[in-house]
């Protein structure tokens, strides 16, 4: 059965916060730096979606590299940081030989989410940096895609 609700699904790393070597780049107190422009875009884009979600995945935590405590801390404080914007979030704590359901671009972040806040996902729309991201907002059925670099109007 499909929601109602027309959500914004954003992606983390390389999307709403600054990554280097595929890690999240803290700063001296050791929260993340967000991406530029993405506070004033979000001001802009947010009220245009009922939702809005973090969909991230996070094989950095089956490696043990880092806990799901400190990613959900980090995501937090983006929260409060940017007005909070943000209904919940989900990350995939799992690799590739996992074999998981919720690892972009499989679908299941997108899908539990939409079951849990009644989203219409094929009203609703992704941004991301990457190809799994493309592919996760198509395998969940997302109408629309856009890649984090148009969203927040990076320069090429
Ligand atoms: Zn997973």
């Amino acid at each position: 059965m499909s929601g109602t609700k027309r959500a914004l699904f954003l992606d983390w790393g390389g999307t709403l916060a600054q990554t280097r070597d595929n890690r999240t780049v803290v700063d001296a107190t050791g929260n993340p730096v967000l991406m530029p422009n993405v506070a004033e875009t979000l001001a802009r884009e947010r009220p245009r979606f009922d939702s809005c979600f973090i969909v991230s995945n996070q094989a950095r935590i089956g490696r043990g590299e880092i806990t799901a405590a400190e990613v959900r801390r980090r995501f937090a404080w983006a929260n409060e940081r940017l007005g909070r914007p943000f209904t919940d979030w989900r990350l995939c704590p799992h690799g590739d030989d996992d074999r998981c359901a919720c690892r972009k671009p499989r679908p299941g972040m997108f899908l539990e989410l939409a079951k849990l806040h009644d989203v219409d996902l094929a009203a609703s729309t992704h941004v991301g940096d990457s190809d799994r991201d493309r592919d996760g907002a198509a395998n969940a059925g997302l109408a629309t895609f856009v890649r984090a670099r148009d969203f927040f109007g990076w320069p090429p």
